[in-house]
This record gives structure tokens, sequence and C-alpha cells, in this order.
């Protein structure tokens, strides 16, 4: 019966009518590139999602980091400090500057950096901190921010995975110098392609205009070195649809994690900390103790024999990768390495049925139980 059961899918991007007719608007006015749309979706975005920041599109999240760096004055010389745990876009955003991303330790309960590490790891040219919310949960921002402002250091958030996660009361993208938010396909919301910068004040947001646009406020007359890093209106359109949804996508999302939470065993759940809203860009739990060929063989089973689309987020720590094993710590990131042998991500979007809950539950019941 399972053979023919269709893959539960690990992501999946809802795009519906109304994206389609957005874009179709867009196309049919005949202009395309960054012009009202991308206005109307930076104020709709600041107002929803960052408590009316100020928000600068630009056409990826990597983008957003790397401009965001760029704007707060990040560059060579410079140390900045990010988790290995996470994608290389964070770090890969410090390198492209020109400085050097340090990684620390993170936390083992929300696989978020850990402020203890992030305390040992300063040094004098130490410039900034750059947290994740990994998964949509929040770092210990109240941490961070302590060691920020007992180094007289910068504090930027790498948001890309928790649009609308909030930390004592606040959302997340409204703590730092710049929050950036992904908005690829499977992030909890999508222009197709695109990012969203968050800033604190009109200088950086300012920064951040210039750089996406070859430095230039008036056209010719460019007032600093920058990139094409424009979002178009296409991409805007779709966003701004998907804004109107996102809210209820996330409580789908939060209601399937109650729902594993209460029914999953012989795993790990998520813990959600005190004071903090996780969002579910990733339900991850861990298998306490595996090795990482031991996970990757549960990995395995549920996607053959349960039809479960699970991931591993992210199985090689970033100072492990051959691009950036060059800024590796000289010290061990035991739990960074304890984390990359043990998660597992299990479906948890919105379009998940009560039928695929129950079947992901039994999987993972079945082959952990199985295996141990
Ligand atoms: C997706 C992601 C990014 C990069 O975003 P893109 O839109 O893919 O460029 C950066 N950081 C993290 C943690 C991400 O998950």
């Amino acid at each position: 019966m399972l053979g023919t059961q269709a893959m539960i899918p690990a992501a999946r991007p809802i795009i519906g009518d109304e994206e389609r007719a957005a874009v179709d608007r867009v196309m049919r006015s005949g202009m395309v590139a960054q012009g009202p749309e991308v206005a109307a979706f930076e104020e709709e975005f600041a107002a929803q999602l960052v408590g009316g920041r100020t928000c600068v599109a630009v056409n990826s999240g990597t983008s957003g980091l790397h401009l965001g760096l760029l704007a707060a004055g990040i560059g060579l010389g410079d140390e900045v400090i990010v988790p290995s745990f996470t994608f290389a876009a964070t770090a890969n955003s410090v390198a492209l500057t020109g400085a050097t991303p340090v990684f620390a330790d993170i936390e083992a309960d929300t696989f978020n950096l850990d402020p203890v590490s992030v305390r040992a790891a300063v040094t004098d040219a130490t410039a900034a901190i750059m947290p994740v919310h990994l998964y949509g949960h929040p770092a210990d921002l109240a941490g961070l921010q302590g060691v920020a402002d007992e180094a007289g250091l910068q504090l930027f958030e790498d948001a890309a995975q928790a649009h609308g996660a909030r930390y004592a009361g606040a959302p997340v993208g409204s703590f730092g110098t710049f929050g950036m938010f992904s908005l690829y396909p499977t992030k909890n919301m999508t222009s197709g392609e695109g990012g969203m910068v968050a800033c604190e004040d009109e200088e950086i947001a300012r920064g951040v205009r210039l750089l996406r646009n070859q430095g230039m406020e008036k056209q010719y007359e460019n007032e600093l070195v920058g990139l094409n890093n424009r979002m178009t209106d296409i991409h805007a359109a779709i966003g701004r649809v998907q804004l109107t949804k996102v809210e209820a996508w996330t409580a789908a999302r939060q209601a399937n994690a109650a729902w594993l939470d209460a029914n999953l065993s012989g795993v790990v759940v998520p813990p959600v900390r005190q004071g903090c809203t996780h969002v579910y860009h990733q339900y991850t739990v861990r298998l306490a103790g595996a090795s990482g060929a031991e996970r990757d063989r549960v990995v395995a089973a549920l996607r053959e024999e349960h039809k479960v689309g699970c991931g591993v987020y992210y199985p090689i720590p970033n100072h492990e990768l051959v691009s950036l094993a060059r800024f590796a710590p000289e010290h061990e990131l035991p739990v960074t390495a304890r984390a990359a042998a043990e998660v597992i991500s299990l479906p948890v979007h919105p379009s998940l049925s009560q039928e695929d809950l129950e079947r992901i539950a039994t999987g993972v019941t079945t082959v952990v139980g199985a295996g141990s």
C-alpha cells in the first residue's frame, strides 16, 4: 500500500490564483522592474512584520545580508561572529564584504548562537554578532545584546527563516542594526526570489537602497560603488499577496508542530523558549546520541518506507565546508558537531493533512523504535 503513496514533501510553496493574477497585472502594466509594487511591498512588510521599521527589498536574502553588512560599515579587518550550524549564506555574506566570519557554538536546545560561546570569541577586531533565528525560533537576543553592549559591537539578525517570530513580545528583525528576511520559495513566504532588509534607522536604509542600485539615488549621479540587487515589481507583487496569507500559514505550522509535539515518540521534539514565538520554518527533532550515519539511515527509512520527505539542515557545519574551512576556529564546536549528526527536519508546512501528520508520527515511531 505504501508503495503507491505519494511522498509527503519536506516543503511546499503555496502559489495561488491571487499570486498569478498579481503577476499578470504587473506584466500588463509594461513596467516590470523595481517600481511602485516594490515600494508598496516594503511598506506593507514593515507594518505587518517588523513593527514599522523601514524595509528595503532586494533580489535575495543573501543580497540582503551582504548589503546590510556593507551599509553597517563591515569590511576588511573586521570580524563578525556567526553560527556554523546554519545555511552557508550567513558566513558567505560576511566573507564577501572582506570581513572574517568567526564561528561560535550553539545552544543544545534551540540550535541558536550561545552567548557564552560568543563572548569567548570576541577579540579586538570583532565588529558585530550576527545570530540566525534557526528553523524559525528566535536566538537569545537579550543574551547576545548583552555581549554586544559589553564589547561595543553591532548586532545583526539573519531572520531568513523567521518571518513573524517574536522575542519578548517584539518581532525578530526589529532588534539589530538590520534584520534580513529571505523570500526564497521554501521559506515561510516567498516572492519567487527575494529578500527584505529591516533597518534600524534611515541611514542604514539609505545605504542599502544605494548599494542595491549602483550607488545611485539620482540617476547617473553615483555616490558610491554598488551592485544591481534590485527586486522586480513582478516579484514584489507575488510577495504582497503572500503577506496577506503568511499569518494563517504560520498558525497552521504551529498547529502541526503542536500535534507532532504531542504524538511523536523516540525523538527529542523542539522546545520553545519562554517568551518566544516559534514560526516553525522547520520542525527539527533530535535523535539523541545518534551518529550521522545512524541518523541518515533513519532519514532514508522515513523516505523509502513511509514516504515522509524529511531533510537534514545542516549535515556539514559551515566551518567544515571546503569554501569556509579557512575560517575554522582552532577549537572544536562540540554542540554544533552533535547537532549536525542528530537533527532531522520533519514536514510541518501548512499543506499537511491530518493523515499526513499521522503517517509522519507512525513512521518516526516505527523507524526509531526499530533502529534503537
Ligand atoms: C535562506 C537563507 C539565507 C539566504 O536567503 P536566499 O534568499 O536564499 O538568498 C540566509 N540565511 C539563512 C539562515 C537562510 O536559511
